[in-house]
């Protein structure tokens, strides 16, 4: 008999017919005689709805409170699905995060599990119940009620998963699995029949929704194998793991994309040691959070700096380089919106020099200037006119042979 971890998120548990449909996806789990651990996320949008009630009655949100508020999305649905259960037949027990031995640490809003006491667990799995527990939270060594982050829920299952040494986790979501680059764009895009964590952490960090990115990590941490999948459709979804063997020898495995983002460049800093250190140490303490980073140097003496933001946080970011700008010693600053960024993710690019050569080739047959870059070992992006962000993905998709992963089910 296998221990299964099931993770199932908002949308596919959104009202009671779906609730209704979960549950019978765990029964079928269950009916292969394997026990069943189950994470669940508040019901469709109640997270955001929650969110926006806080701010309906003050405008300075106690973090604290906020968690106190969140938790209890989750609790609604682990005793509505255990309820849903119970009605299919099955013995099942619903764990709030600090019922079921979830500890992190002292931080609200954006907790770290640090420890998982499965005593509970097991015990109501040893009775032959299946136990639900409610993702995205925990409790503090002093009994205070955290939360994980947006989109946390991830993370409880593969972290249960590992205190658990489960052996498999399954994640179930609205998409029937990862995609070469987003289906609803780009109708040639595959789904993939599996990636590694390092892979799925690049495309996760660029905007890819289906995972958390802490997720990933630790998952990658424990050696946690996760299979992406549909709530709804039966077919086998994407499975995430360390090493892949490459499909069809491909180089690039996914190609992401971003838009609303916008180009500051800094003119005239002097050239010193520091220049660069004060100028992003001031940023970062304003909490801006600055992606792709350019210097280019005009002079011996001088310096200039261009780097990415969300368009959303410009008015921000001017107002501090505004304010310090005795400290900064620039000349003048510019910028530039309606940019995107578009990026091609794979690890076969370790060992395979020019692929980078290869994509701003493909750009540049397509008319498509290329504004910034930023590459790590894995992954090349790319900042473009926002205009030209889907010919950009579409031409990528196709240089890379995207379109020609054989589907496999
Ligand atoms: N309900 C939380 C959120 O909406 C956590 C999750 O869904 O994973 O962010
Ligand atoms: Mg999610």
């Amino acid at each position: 008999m296998a221990l299964i971890v099931q993770k199932f998120g908002g949308t596919s548990l959104s009202d009671p017919e779906r609730i209704l449909n979960v549950a019978e996806r765990i029964s079928a789990e269950k009916m292969k005689g394997n026990d069943c651990v189950v994470v669940v996320s508040a019901m469709g949008k109640t997270t955001d709805q929650l969110i926006s009630l806080a701010k309906d009655v003050s405008n300075q949100v106690n973090k604290r409170e906020m968690d106190m508020l969140l938790s209890t999305g989750e609790q609604v649905t682990i005793a509505l699905l255990s309820m849903a259960l119970s009605q299919n037949g099955w013995e099942a027990a619903s764990f709030t995060g600090w019922q079921a031995g979830i500890i992190t640490e002292p931080v609200h809003g954006n907790a770290r599990i640090l420890n998982i006491h499965t005593e509970k667990i097991r015990e109501q799995l040893n009775k032959g119940k299946i136990v639900i527990v409610a993702g995205f939270q925990g409790v503090t060594e002093d009994g205070e009620i955290t939360t994980l982050g947006r989109g946390g829920s991830d993370t409880t299952a593969v972290a249960l998963s590992t205190a658990l040494k489960a052996s498999k986790c399954d994640i179930y979501t609205d998409v029937t699995g990862v995609y070469t680059t987003d289906p609803r764009h780009v109708k040639e895009a595959q789904k993939l029949a599996a990636i590694s964590y390092d892979e799925m952490l690049e495309l996760a960090h660029l905007g890819a929704g289906v995972l958390h990115p802490r997720a990933v990590e630790f998952a990658k941490n424990h050696n946690v194998t996760l299979e992406v999948r549909s709530s709804i459709e039966k077919e086998r979804g994407t499975i995430i793991k360390e090493e892949v063997t490459m499909e069809q020898n491909l180089v690039v495995r996914g190609v992401a994309f971003e838009d609303e983002i916008t180009r500051v460049t800094v003119f005239g800093l002097p050239n010193c040691l520091t220049s660069l250190s004060t100028i992003f140490s001031t940023l970062a303490k304003n909490n801006i959070d600055v992606d792709i980073i350019i210097q280019s140097m005009t002079s011996k003496e001088i310096t200039d700096i261009s780097f990415s933001i969300k368009n959303d946080t410009l008015k921000e970011t001017l107002n501090v380089l505004e304010k310090n700008k005795d400290l900064l010693k620039y000349d003048h600053i510019e910028s530039e919106t309606g940019l995107a960024k578009v990026s091609i993710v794979g690890s076969g690019m370790v060992s395979n020099p020019g692929v980078a050569a290869e994509m701003f080739t493909v750009l540049s047959n397509n008319g498509i200037e290329i504004r910034m870059v930023s590459t790590s070992e894995i992954k090349i992006s790319t900042v473009v006119n926002q205009q030209q962000m889907l010919p950009a993905v579409n031409a990528l998709h196709k240089a890379f042979k995207l379109s020609a992963i054989p589907i496999r089910s």
